[in-house]
């Protein structure tokens, strides 16, 4: 716990940032996330969380049963012609939908006493050891640290001239809620040619179903709908789901230009967390636990260097791209060689048919994507 207030800015109010707030908040700083849209909102995400975090979600006060999620423990897989594999979820997860998750974390960082703006971050400054933020609506912002938790891509990525945003990023995504029969206890993982699609389900009993396409497959289609018919549909097992279901939103949600590259979790000074510091494929279904726990990482080295357990900057910074590394490095190192292994389909025929005859590859593929559980006695 801090002996004195302290002031700390956090930019962006997705889960990195919304974590980093409420761990924060409960040792005893004074928080200002500033986050440019308004809560709730839908998110393209898969929605299927690593039970890795559940520990440290429990420290932090927040008990997901109250959200209702669904509970997630198998998982199944299958190549773009239908051939199936099938594992257990050796951690399990849990789904539950942006749309509640994100606001669940909001209210209890308002609860926590957080400053919540909304706003969005146009400049940020270093100098003098002190952090200069200027918003859209011209509002100014000083703070000795910050934490970027932006997610994937933003303007302030072009601020900064991160390297990553100077290259083409040809992918894009595609997410909706969708009412209909679904096992309610599992992650499938349905590829088809150019991409593939997550399903699983969320509270409510909703469907999440949400796939990511590479953009030269999808630029042929007029649109989403043709593309899933074309294209997504190939795979039998999508065609049985998608032709079964119902749209839950007005509109499937999209996003582009989705970037797989390394990243620097330390930047001009700034500490980044979540998608800011890297994104890990989707297809290993772990963005969203890596965001919670590189909250946890930052704010633990952030609460020693204001008890002076940390003696500079440098210091701080140091360790803190150290663990990053540490705890995140390897995981999305596999995520980008599955990715393009998926994207060959005669490596990914042999890597099916290995794993056919070796089935237990396939667990620990997922444990090698996965973090261990959170252990809230060791830092
Ligand atoms: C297709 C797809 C499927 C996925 N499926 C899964 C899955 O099933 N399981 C899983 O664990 N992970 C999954 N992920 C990854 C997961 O969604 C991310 O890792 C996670 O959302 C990262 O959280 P974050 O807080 O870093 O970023 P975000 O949740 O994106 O939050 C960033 C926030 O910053 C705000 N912001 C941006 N710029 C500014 C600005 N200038 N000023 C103020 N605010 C700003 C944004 O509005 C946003 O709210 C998936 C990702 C994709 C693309």
């Amino acid at each position: 716990m801090m002996t004195e207030s302290k002031k700390l800015l956090i930019v962006g109010g997705g889960l990195a940032g919304l974590t980093a707030a409420i761990h924060l908040s409960k040792i005893g700083l004074k928080v200002t996330l500033i986050e440019k849209n308004e809560f709730p909102k839908h998110k393209v995400c898969g929605e299927y969380v690593s039970n890795e975090v559940l520990p440290y979600l429990n420290w932090l006060g927040i008990d997901c049963d109250d959200f209702n999620p669904t509970h997630l423990n198998k998982f199944q897989f299958s190549s773009v012609d239908g051939k199936i594999l099938e594992s257990e979820l050796p951690l399990g997860g849990f789904g539950v939908s942006r749309y509640v998750l994100d606001k669940f974390l909001y209210q209890k960082a308002l609860e926590n006493g957080c400053e919540m703006i909304q706003d969005t971050v146009e400049t940020i400054a270093f100098s003098e050891n002190q952090f200069t933020i200027i918003t859209a609506q011209k509002a100014i912002f000083t703070s000795e640290i910050l934490i970027a938790a932006y997610g994937k891509r933003s303007n302030i990525d072009q601020e900064l001239d991160r390297s990553f945003i100077r290259n083409k990023a040809p992918w894009l995504a595609v997410k909706a809620h969708y009412s209909g029969v679904f096992p309610d206890n599992l992650v499938g993982l349905y590829h088809f040619k150019g991409g593939y699609c997550g399903v699983s389900k969320v509270e409510d009993n909703k469907i999440n179903i949400c796939y990511l396409a590479d953009y030269k497959t999808f630029k042929q289609y007029k649109n989403i709908e043709e593309y899933q018919k074309n294209v997504v549909s190939k795979n039998p097992y999508l065609k049985s789901i998608l032709d079964n279901c119902e749209p839950l939103l007005e509109k499937p949600l999209t996003i582009s230009q989705i970037s797989f590259e390394a990243k620097k979790s330390v930047e001009n000074h700034i500490l980044m967390i979540g998608d800011s510091a890297g994104l890990i494929h989707p297809l290993c279904g772990n963005g969203m636990a890596m965001a919670i726990r590189s909250a946890k990482i930052v704010s633990e080295l952030i609460e020693q260097y204001y008890n002076y357990e940390i003696s500079s900057r440098s210091e701080l910074e140091k360790m803190y791209q150290k663990a990053w590394n540490q705890n995140f490095k390897r995981r999305l190192k596999i995520g980008r060689l599955l990715g393009s292994i998926f994207q060959k389909p005669k490596l990914t025929f042999v890597l099916l048919r290995i794993i056919t005859v070796f089935p237990f590859l396939l667990t620990t593929i997922i444990k090698n994507t996965h973090g261990k559980s959170i252990d809230m006695n060791t830092k």
